[in-house]
């Protein structure tokens, strides 16, 4: 049996990660989530144990100490993280793992799984990002111009993945994934 793909999507706050991933999995119930660990607070809707692990500083610090994150970054002042988890053991197993993380943990997962497919998930323009990161309206003005600027580096890294997908609507974004995906489980080398 082949291991199953270790899939890293990364790409500017506001790109709509969260929306084409959320899309991804329920199209595709086979797809296991590594659910990251954060120390920011919840946002509205958001489930402890379901969108993150909501944990202390203390305790994120910890686990730091312990071995316990494939990866972890701070990202906006707040630590992110990867828990090692079952990751390589779902591989093993054949199921492909989803990861949604921010460009610096993403770096750090390419030289520990330089096996891994890393797709750059990008906004139709930086005036479309603000648009939708304005309409989220959990941001200040300056939280707003750190997370714009913050983009416009990430975009710069965007060039180390293998894709590059532009996120004009979920459904041709998630569809781009999928045709990404297919094409890498035909891959000679994945074995
Ligand atoms: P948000 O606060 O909007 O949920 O996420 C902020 C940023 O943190 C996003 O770019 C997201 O991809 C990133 N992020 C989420 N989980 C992780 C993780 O486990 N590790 C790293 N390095 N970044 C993460």
């Amino acid at each position: 049996m082949n291991k199953g793909l270790l899939i890293v999507v990364s790409g500017p706050s506001g790109t709509g990660k969260g929306t084409v991933c959320a899309e991804l999995l329920a199209q595709m119930p086979e797809l296991a989530y590594s659910i990251s660990a954060t120390t920011r607070k919840p946002r509205e809707g958001e489930v402890d144990g379901k969108n993150y692990y909501f944990l202390d500083r203390d305790r994120f610090e910890e686990m730091i100490q312990e071995g316990g994150f494939l990866e972890y970054a701070e990202v906006y002042g707040n630590y992110y993280g990867t828990p090692l988890g079952k990751i390589q053991e779902r591989r093993e197993e054949g199921k492909d793992v989803l990861l949604e993380i921010d460009t610096q943990g993403a770096l750090k997962v390419m030289d520990k799984c330089p096996d891994g497919l890393f797709i750059f998930l990008v906004p139709p323009s930086l005036s479309e990002l603000e648009r939708r990161i304005r309409g989220r309206g959990s941001e200040t003005e300056a939280s707003l111009a750190r997370r714009l600027g913050a983009a416009r580096q990430e975009i710069a890294v965007g060039r180390r993945y293998h894709y590059v997908v532009v996120n004009d609507t979920v459904k041709q974004a998630v569809r781009r994934i999928q045709s990404i995906m297919a094409a890498e489980h035909c891959r000679v080398s994945n074995n």
